[in-house]
Order: structure tokens, then C-alpha cells, then sequence
């Protein structure tokens, strides 16, 4: 569905005001949480309505969809972030087209991604995926895996490991929202305990951002409060 850029502009509002006020309630400052405009399913011309009001980071499913939208609007400086499912056959694409990756989740994918970064770029960022509630199918290493897959992917070259990313159970109650985030959280703060020096836990979406930012989200993704239902 499209909308006009007035509406976007007015839902980047709505959306930002509910980000201050989440992070004020726990007494965050509101610049530790940055937001992740999700755009799967919307055209380049709402992304630059939304990128006209001051947002700079913007995430993809799907390559096919985000490579040419990535094109063209090649001239505004934006940061993409591929939050799709990574397969090895994608790695290509997204090491060169991409500053971040989110769903790293295997040793093999890390890999890849080094061996396809350019040289010229910076390093890609990226992101391990915990499959916190260990759901069947779904993609994401087990908490007790980071800390390997964190050893592996900071060794290699042309990599930042910026932190963790979860995908969590859809939960309307709040307390049980938080349960999952609370356990990446967990998952962080032992990184950071092990001395990785990892600063984004990408956690939170449309439903569940406010819970998230309560248990120290840095990045959160949000779709369809943005640029309204797919
Ligand atoms: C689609 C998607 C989002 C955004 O979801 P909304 O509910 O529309 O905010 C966030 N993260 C990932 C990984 C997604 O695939």
C-alpha cells in the first residue's frame, strides 16, 4: 500500500516520540536507540520521503526488491541493512552492497562474507542471530553458540562484529516481549564481559519495539509503523 509522503513523515514522528518515550521511561537517552527503517515491500520513493525527514538507516528482506531500490537511490548516502534471511548464495550481494548484515548465524556465511567484501569498503558490519525460544525453522544460532561464532567472525577479515539480533516469538504481553529480549540481552552482556567490543543488540519491531528498548535494544526495525501495512 502506498502512502503519500506527508503520512510517512507523520508516522516517522509518531514513531520517534514513542522511541523517546520508551527510552525515557527506563531513563535511556533517547540517542542510544537508533531506528531501522524497514522498507521490504515499499517503493525507493517512500524510502526518500522518509530519508527526507532525517532517517539514515534502512533494512531489506529480499535482494531481488533491495538492489534496485539500493540504485537508486544511490545519491542520498543512506546505510542499508540486509535483515533477511542470509544464504551462502547471497553473500556476494549483500558483502558489496550492503554496510550491515543482521542474520550471520553460521561460520560458513562469515566467511563468505569476508572473502566477498571489497577491498575499498569498510568493514561490514554485521550482526549474529540468536534463535532465542530455539523455534524450529527458524534461523539463529542457540545463546549458548554465541560466544564460538563471536571467536570465528572476529577473527576473519573486513568484518565488524557489531552485536547480536534476535527474531523473537510474536507475544502481545509485554512481560513475556521482554522474556525474550531479556535472554539476548544476557547474550551481550557476556560478550561484552568475554571483551568483544560489540555495542548493537538489534532487537524490537512495530509490536514489540517499546519492550525491547526497556532491555536495551540500540537498533530497533520497524516496517510497518513507518511505511504502513505490506
Ligand atoms: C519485516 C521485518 C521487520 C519489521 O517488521 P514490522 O513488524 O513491519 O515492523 C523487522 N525485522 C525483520 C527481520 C523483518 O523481517
Amino acid at each position: 500500500m502506498l502512502i503519500g509522503p506527508q503520512n510517512l513523515a507523520a508516522n516517522v514522528r509518531k514513531v520517534r516520540a514513542a522511541i523517546a518515550a520508551a527510552a525515557g521511561q527506563c531513563g535511556r537517552n533517547v540517542d542510544s536507540v537508533t531506528l531501522l527503517a524497514v522498507a521490504k515491500g515499499h517503493p525507493a520513493e517512500s524510502v526518500r520521503a522518509v530519508a527526507a525527514v532525517g532517517v539514515e538507516h534502512f533494512g531489506e528482506n529480499y535482494l531481488q526488491e533491495a538492489l534496485p531500490k539500493i540504485a537508486s537511490l544511490a545519491g542520498l548516502e543512506l546505510t542499508w541493512h540486509f535483515i533477511g534471511r542470509l544464504q551462502a548464495n547471497k553473500t556476494r550481494a549483500v558483502a558489496e552492497h550492503f554496510a550491515w548484515a543482521h542474520g550471520v548465524d553460521r561460520v560458513k556465511l562469515a566467511e563468505r562474507l569476508a572473502a566477498h567484501r571489497p577491498y575499498h569498503a569498510p568493514p561490514l558490519n554485521v550482526c549474529i542471530q540468536v534463535n532465542v525460544a530455539g523455534e524450529s525453522g527458524k534461523a539463529g544460532v542457540a545463546p549458548t553458540e554465541v560466544p564460538a561464532l563471536a571467536a570465528a567472525i572476529h577473527a576473519l577479515p573486513r568484518l565488524a562484529l557489531r552485536g547480536l539480533m534476535c527474531l523473537p516469538p510474536e507475544e502481545t504481553d509485554p512481560a513475556r516481549q521482554r522474556h525474550w529480549f531479556a535472554l539476548l540481552r544476557g547474550a551481550f552482556e557476556a560478550l561484552r564481559a568475554e571483551g568483544h567490543h560489540v555495542d548493537t543488540l538489534s532487537m524490537g519491531m512495530s509490536g514489540d519495539f517499546g519492550a525491547a528498548i526497556a532491555e536495551g535494544a540500540t537498533l530497533v526495525r520497524i516496517g510497518t509503523a513507518v511505511f504502513g501495512p505490506r
